[in-house]
């Protein structure tokens, strides 16, 4: 029987139908997608010795013979641009923002080689502290008011390069999706006296079916209203901004990508997905809210029943999803 269920952080509603997992269908997965999808290329931008391709280089961490193992610089083709101001205009019921801000690129190995799939705890712990190392110098930026960080993986998840890579964005407003997220946990807040993520904790542990695995820090989930099959979330249990993690919570995430994308490997193969860092507004550092990485595979698309009602279809259980990664040995 099709369930409705409603995510608590966004109000946003999935149809989880599971019959229909049994129409026919090709699932965007390891049947279409081998190790050696990424073969070397000499002519690519973001690989060692091609550094002169790219921007100027915004940042590095070298290896012990000087050489880059993960850098960022300006994104070439920037969906926002640093500008002296933030002008907003109103034209009777229309506003406009100028588009100011920062866009980087942040090439996660030097290795064109490299992804998530077979990454080292070592080589996910790079990538980290560079996305951490980014996320600060663009969260204080002036204008900023939103750090949106997030990769594509594969040409289905919108990648158009296939060395790894993520971009970070800073943004000079809070869109009105992550402002969806904040508010309900505000509002939970308010009622209650408790995060809504805490309580979300408390609850899908007591339940155990839709966790995958746990740390110090750190839980990973199926979410309840998962819009997407085999969709997960790592949240950080403690307080801290994202910016104001320690290098020893850096070494425990790593760990965590690293189970965490193994499972996903031994169930799934290897599959375009997004990664997406929700963390905290420059006007909302409060307690109510906690960071957290969305991973959400691109196993099939969604079509016009989405694009008209809002409503997504999911037709694999999240509990389903859960077990399998749970039970996948590593
Ligand atoms: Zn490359
Ligand atoms: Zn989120």
């Amino acid at each position: 029987m099709p369930q409705i269920r409603r995510d608590p952080f966004t109000n946003e509603e999935v149809v989880i139908v599971v019959e229909r997992s049994k129409r026919p269908s090709h699932w965007l997965t390891k049947d279409n997608y081998k190790d050696d999808t990424y073969r070397k290329s000499n002519n690519c931008f973001f690989c060692r010795g091609n550094e002169s391709s790219t921007p100027p280089e915004s940042f590095r961490i070298n290896d012990m013979d000087g050489d880059w193992i993960v850098r960022s610089f300006p994104n070439k083709f920037p969906i926002f641009s640093p500008n002296s101001r933030v002008v907003q205009e109103r034209e009777g019921l229309f506003d406009v923002t100028n588009g100011t801000g920062t866009h980087e690129v942040i090439v996660e190995h030097y290795k064109h080689d490299k992804n998530f799939f077979n990454m080292s705890v070592e080589e996910f712990k790079y990538m980290i502290l560079a996305y951490r190392e980014r996320y600060t110098v663009l969260y204080n930026e002036p204008f900023t008011q939103y750090v949106s960080l997030f990769k594509n993986y594969l040409k289905e998840a919108g990648a158009s390069i296939n060395h790894p890579h993520s971009q970070i964005i800073s943004l000079p407003i809070v869109s009105n999706k992550v402002m969806m997220e904040l508010h309900n946990c505000k509002r939970f807040y308010d009622d209650r006296g408790e995060s809504l993520h805490e309580v979300v904790i408390r609850e899908e542990k007591k339940r155990g079916d839709r966790v995958i695995l746990e740390s110090d820090s750190f839980i990973v989930i199926t979410p309840f209203a998962s819009k997407y099959k085999y969709e997960t979330e790592i949240i950080y249990k403690k307080d801290d901004l994202f910016q104001s993690i320690p290098k020893s919570t850096i070494g425990e995430l790593s760990e965590v990508f690293f189970n965490l994308f193994n499972r996903y490997r031994k169930v799934l193969g290897i599959f375009p997905f997004n990664l997406i860092l929700h963390g905290h507004p420059k006007s909302m550092e409060d307690i109510f809210y906690k960071w957290h990485f969305h991973i959400v595979p691109r196993l099939s698309y969604h079509a016009g029943f989405e694009l008209s009602t809002g409503v997504y279809v999911n037709d694999v259980l999240p509990e389903e999803a859960a077990k399998q990664l749970v039970s996948s040995d590593i």
